[in-house]
């Protein structure tokens, strides 16, 4: 795809790279420091990552939100388990089977819900239809925010489905590529849309939030951290110079860039959603709540418009 000067409008991912993180990889690049996160830039931003959270959480640092996803479903689950999740998830439909190849046969069972959110009762019918040995024990129920379709979970809707989850004991895992759009347009305190609401494992995305690649897998039960830094390195996701993911987020969480470029996103989105309605014959399919607005046939409205 040509990317044309102006607005690109496809993805997140064709952005470039916020100025709060490239000054912060330059300043990362002045100098020698020790390899493999034993330098003072991931300890650095571990600890920013601990204090936007306000708790002690455990913090990893990763290449791609696909790596984040199947290490932290990996290490949540055996062979026999199951992990709960939506139908439109990333988890199941853009992840190229790395969640069932990194736990070596896990199945995912999928419930569906309006606009990308997990309807409670669907993920109750998978989890109480059938208890016996034959059915693969649910073990993770897993949520994106913002979800696939641009909406959110309000705090309480995630407390919701954490509370299901923890009373049958299975883990929460929150699909967190869009975190900071979600934090943005909820206006809701970090912690309260996690480990407030039954969060176990958080999957931090950086890269569209501006970042030239990078994600955070933090936990926020250190117990089911145990050994995860194993599971990294045998992954490939063990960084050398791990300096140069951990500073874009020490610039964009230091500075408050990650949370100013999604309310900004977000606000763009919006403002596309209201333009696009304006037009004739054009429908937005889902509430546009984060930083993604889905038009219906967008293919032959762009035809419409360019052939003008
Ligand atoms: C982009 C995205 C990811 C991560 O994708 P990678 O291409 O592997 O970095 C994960 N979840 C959701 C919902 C995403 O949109």
């Amino acid at each position: 795809m040509p990317i044309t000067p102006g607005y690109q409008f496809a993805s997140d991912n064709c952005a470039g790279i916020c100025p709060e993180a490239w000054e912060a990889l330059r300043q990362a690049s002045e100098g020698y420091a020790p390899g493999y996160g034993d330098d003072s830039w991931t300890a650095r931003a571990s600890d920013l990552l601990r204090e936007l959270f306000e708790t002690d959480c455990q913090v990893f640092f990763c290449l791609t939100g696909t790596a984040a996803n199947s290490m932290a479903i990996g290490h949540l689950c055996q062979s026999y388990h199951s992990v709960i999740c939506h139908r439109y998830a990333h988890l199941e439909t853009d992840e190229c089977g790395g969640p069932e190849f990194f736990t070596n046969g896990t199945k995912i069972l999928l419930a569906g819900g309006a606009h990308g959110k997990m309807d409670v009762e669907q993920v109750r019918d998978l989890v109480e239809r059938r208890q016996d040995i034959h059915y693969p024990k649910p073990r993770v129920l897993s949520l994106t925010q913002s979800t696939e379709m641009g909406t959110t979970y309000k705090a309480a809707e995630i407390a919701a489905l954490a509370d299901f989850a923890h009373r049958r004991d299975l883990h929460l895992h929150m699909d967190g590529a869009r975190f900071a759009n979600a934090a943005a347009a909820l206006e809701t305190a970090p912690k309260d849309l996690t480990w407030k609401a039954g969060v176990d494992v958080l999957c931090f995305g950086g890269t569209k939030n501006g970042m030239p690649v990078g994600e955070a897998v933090i936990f926020f039960d250190r117990n089911l951290a145990e050994e995860f830094d194993y599971r990294c390195k045998q992954a490939g996701q063990l960084a050398s110079k791990m300096r140069f993911l951990a500073a874009p987020w020490v610039g964009m969480l230091q500075s408050g860039a990650w949370l100013e470029r999604a309310r900004w996103a977000n606000r763009c989105a919006m403002k596309l959603s209201g333009e696009l309605t304006a037009l004739p014959n054009v429908r937005i399919l889902h509430p546009v709540e984060a930083n993604a607005a889905f038009v219906e046939d967008a293919r032959s409205l762009i035809q419409q418009r360019t052939s003008k």
